[in-house]
C-alpha cells in the first residue's frame, strides 16, 4: 500500500535513492528547499533544519486504519507513516511504544479536572523513557545509510536508549553525556556495554563537541542519532501523537502538556496530529499544545511569556536534567505551535517538580522522573492560572521513569523500623 517515490532534486543528484517507506525527501523547514534522503540535517541554502517529507497520497483512510489496528503493539503499527523500510518490524530492534494511556481519575479529582485527564506513561518503554521511540527511527536510517557506529549527545535518557538499541542491533555505540548526570542515568547508559564518555561541561557543550566530531575524520561512519540523523530521529515522536489518538478511540485530545528539552518532541507531536487530521484518521477539531519546562532551564517559556519569537540561551541549573538544554534547537517552532494552537509554555520550580512527582505517585501509582514532575507541575499551575480548561480532555506526558532520578525524592523511605513483634508494631503507632 505504501507509495514508493524516489526523491527528485536538481542538486545532490549523485546521492543514491534509498528505501525509507513513504518518506520521499528532506525539506527545509525555513525555505522549503528539498534534497534527497540522506544523513544531512541542515539546509545548504539557508542552514534551516531539514525534516522528512512524505507521500501519503496512495492511502485509503479505512484501509490504513485497519492495517494500523492489525499491526503489532509497538511503534511499528505506524510504519506506513514513518521513514522506515517496509520490512522494519523483522529487524532486531527494541520495539518500543504502545505504552499505557492511563485515565488518571484520582489526579483529576485532586486537580479539579472534569473533562477527562490522562497520563501517557512512556516510562514503560524498553529503556524507561520516550527516547526509545526516536532512536528506533534513527537506527533504521543508520542501517540504510551504512553507518556502523551509533552515537549521540545526551542529557541522559538518550544515551541509554542508543546503547541498548545498538547492543540489540549489533552496532558499536559511543555516546556523550555531561559528566555530572544522575547515577541512574549513567548506569543505565553504561550497562549495555557501549562506550560512554562524560564531557566536562553542560549539554550544550556536549552537543557542540559532537558537531565538531561529525566534521572530523574521527567521526566518519558515525550516525549521531540527534545530529546527522536528526530528521529521522525526530519523526519518532509522532508515534506519541498517533498512540494518544488511537488510544482515545481515534479522537484528538483537547489539550496536551509536553515537556521541552530541545523542543523536538513537542513539534513532532503537532506534526503527528496534523497528519492524522489530513489522513482522515481523526475528526478535525481545535487542540491546544502546552510546553513545560523547569524554571532553572526555561529559555522557551521565558520567550513565550515575553512575547518574543527568538529564544535566548540560558545556563541550565535544575534537577530536571533530562530537560536541561539551554539552547533548544526547536525553541522557535515550539513558540509558533503554542501560539498557533492557543496553548502556552510555562515553567515550575524544582520544589514544584518534586511535589508533582509525589502527587502523581500518590494519586495514580506512577513514579515519574523529574521530566514527569515538570509536566504534572506545569499542568497544575496552568489549571490554576486558567490557561488549561478543566472541562476539556487533557493528556499529560510522563516521558521517563522515577527510578533513574531517585535523588529528586531523597528522604523518602521507611515509615518506621520495628522489632518483629506486635508490641513493637503498636508502639510505632501503626495499629
Ligand atoms: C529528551 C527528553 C524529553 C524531550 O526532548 P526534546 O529534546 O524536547 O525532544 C522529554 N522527556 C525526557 C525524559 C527526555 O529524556
Ligand atoms: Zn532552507
Amino acid at each position: 500500500m505504501a507509495v514508493q517515490t524516489v526523491a527528485s532534486s536538481t542538486d545532490s543528484a549523485s546521492t543514491p535513492a534509498v528505501d525509507l517507506g513513504p518518506a520521499t525527501a528532506l525539506s527545509c523547514r525555513e525555505c522549503g528547499h528539498r534534497v534527497p534522503l540522506g544523513p544531512v540535517f541542515a539546509c545548504e541554502e539557508c542552514f534551516g533544519p531539514l525534516e522528512i517529507a512524505y507521500d501519503f497520497s496512495g492511502y485509503d483512510t479505512e484501509e490504513l486504519r485497519r492495517r494500523i489496528e492489525a499491526g503489532p503493539a509497538n511503534i511499528w503499527r505506524y510504519a506506513p507513516l514513518l521513514p522506515v523500510p517496509a520490512d522494519v518490524a523483522g529487524k532486531p530492534n527494541l520495539n518500543p511504544g504502545w505504552t499505557k494511556l492511563v485515565k488518571a481519575d484520582n489526579l483529576a479529582r485532586e486537580l479539579g479536572v472534569t473533562g477527562g485527564l490522562y497520563v501517557k506513561d512512556d516510562s514503560g518503554n524498553p529503556t524507561h523513557s520516550f527516547k526509545d521511540r526516536v532512536v528506533a527511527q534513527a537506527l533504521e536510517a543508520a542501517r540504510v545509510f551504512g553507518f556502523t557506529t551509533l552515537s549521540c549527545s545526551s542529557t541522559g535518557n538518550l544515551a541509554g536508549a542508543v546503547g541498548a538499541a545498538a547492543a540489540r542491533a549489533g552496532f558499536r555505540s559511543c555516546v556523550f553525556i555531561p559528566h555530572d548526570l544522575e547515577q541512574g542515568k549513567v548506569v543505565m547508559a553504561a550497562v549495555y556495554g557501549g562506550e560512554l564518555v562524560g564531557i566536562e561541561g553542560n549539554y550544550d557543550d556536549v552537543n557542540r563537541f559532537c558537531s565538531e566530531l561529525i566534521g572530523d575524520p574521527a567521526g566518519e561512519g558515525w550516525g549521531f542519532v540527534n545530529v546527522n540523523l536528526r530528521p529521522y530521529y525526530a519523526e519518532g515522536s509522532k508515534t506519541l501523537a498517533y498512540e494518544i489518538c488511537e488510544q482515545l478511540g481515534w479522537r484528538l485530545p483537547d489539550q496536551i502538556v509536553v515537556p521541552i528539552a530541545s523542543g523536538s518532541q513537542l513539534t513532532k507531536i503537532d506534526k503527528g496530529l496534523q497528519e492524522l487530521i489530513k489522513l482522515g484518521l481523526v475528526e478535525d477539531k481545535p487542540y491546544k499544545i502546552f510546553g513545560a519546562q523547569a524554571e532553572g532551564c526555561s529559555p522557551v517559556s521565558t520567550a513565550f511569556k515575553a512575547g518574543h519569537d527568538v529564544v535566548r540561551p540560558q545556563k541550565p541549573n535544575t534537577i530536571a536534567k533530562s530537560l536541561a538544554i539551554g539552547n533548544p534547537a526547536d525553541g522557535p517552532y515550539v513558540l509558533d505551535i503554542a501560539r498557533r494552537t492557543g496553548g502556552a509554555v510555562e515553567d515550575v520550580t524544582d520544589e514544584q517538580v518534586v511535589d508533582a512527582i509525589r502527587l502523581l505517585a500518590r494519586t495514580e501509582g506512577i513514579f515519574a522522573e523529574t521530566a514527569g514532575g515538570v509536566t504534572v507541575g506545569v499542568t497544575k499551575k496552568l489549571l490554576e492560572t486558567g490557561a488549561l480548561d478543566p472541562a476539556k480532555t487533557t493528556v499529560v506526558l510522563n516521558t521517563g521513569d522515577g527510578l533513574k532520578t531517585l535523588d529528586a525524592v531523597a528522604g523518602t523511605g521507611l515509615t518506621a523500623t520495628i522489632r518483629p513483634n506486635l508490641d513493637s508494631f503498636r508502639e510505632a503507632g501503626l495499629a
